[in-house]
């Protein structure tokens, strides 16, 4: 058996979304110090979308479940890995593609789509020019009945007006997802050591009542399946 941590860490002066609404910066504070206490006590300040995370319906669909309310056996059991990493920056990650590469994924599956963005993390430029999910992407992985994604990006919708789908408005990819109950990790990492095609996956969001997402432990454990 192989434990392979999927998850970015979080850090003071770490890269934060520029995307509007969300809150810019990971603080950690001592509350209590070996000097004054003789313990080390910490406080930290974080938005619900920073590292390595993942989304609830409720992000995008009113009257959905929260973070809290996500049964954990849609986050852990057998996943399957698609390398995606040919979709260069700006690049469409699209339906013909994830059937080329997991015609046999079975529903109830988990789909990590690797694109190696992630080494853009400490580069200036991992906000800047992402690959995206297309739409009939979207409706592929809905069709296929897989109950969640994870990917190694900061996100799935496209970043630039092209994210704006006539008929669902902004953010389309995450509305067809989680508007079908298909969960969304994002920035994962170490995906390219990833070895087998179909692997056990565990995915554990803090448990944090009402939240729309939360930071998620993920790892991918080889040679259990
Ligand atoms: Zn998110």
């Amino acid at each position: 058996m192989k434990i392979i941590d999927l998850t970015t860490a979080l850090f003071v002066g770490m890269p934060i979304t520029p995307a509007p609404g969300h809150y810019k910066g990971f603080d950690l504070e001592r509350t209590a110090d070996f000097e004054n206490d003789g313990k080390v006590v910490s406080k930290y300040t974080v938005g619900t979308h920073t590292g390595t995370h993942t989304d609830s319906p409720t992000h995008f669909i009113p009257n959905s479940i929260t973070i809290d309310q996500v049964p954990l056996d849609s986050l852990i059991g057998p996943a399957v890995l698609v390398d995606m990493s040919h979709v260069g920056s700006g690049g469409e990650v699209t339906a013909k593609d994830l059937e080329q590469a997991a015609s046999d994924i079975k529903p109830g599956d988990i789909l990590v789509i690797r694109t190696d963005w992630s080494k853009h993390w400490d580069k200036g430029d991992y906000f800047k020019g992402r690959p995206c999910l297309s739409e009939d992407a979207a409706y592929w992985i809905v069709n296929h009945k897989i109950k969640a994604i994870g990917v190694d990006m900061s996100g799935v919708d496209p970043t630039s007006q092209y994210g704006v789908s006539p008929k669902l408005g902004g953010s389309p990819i995450h509305k067809i997802l989680l508007g079908n109950g298909i969960l969304i990790t994002e920035y994962l990492c170490n995906l390219d050591q990833i070895s087998e095609k179909r692997f056990f996956i565990v995915i554990m969001p803090v448990k944090i009542t009402g939240a729309e997402a939360a930071q998620s432990r993920v790892a991918a454990i080889e040679g259990l399946l």
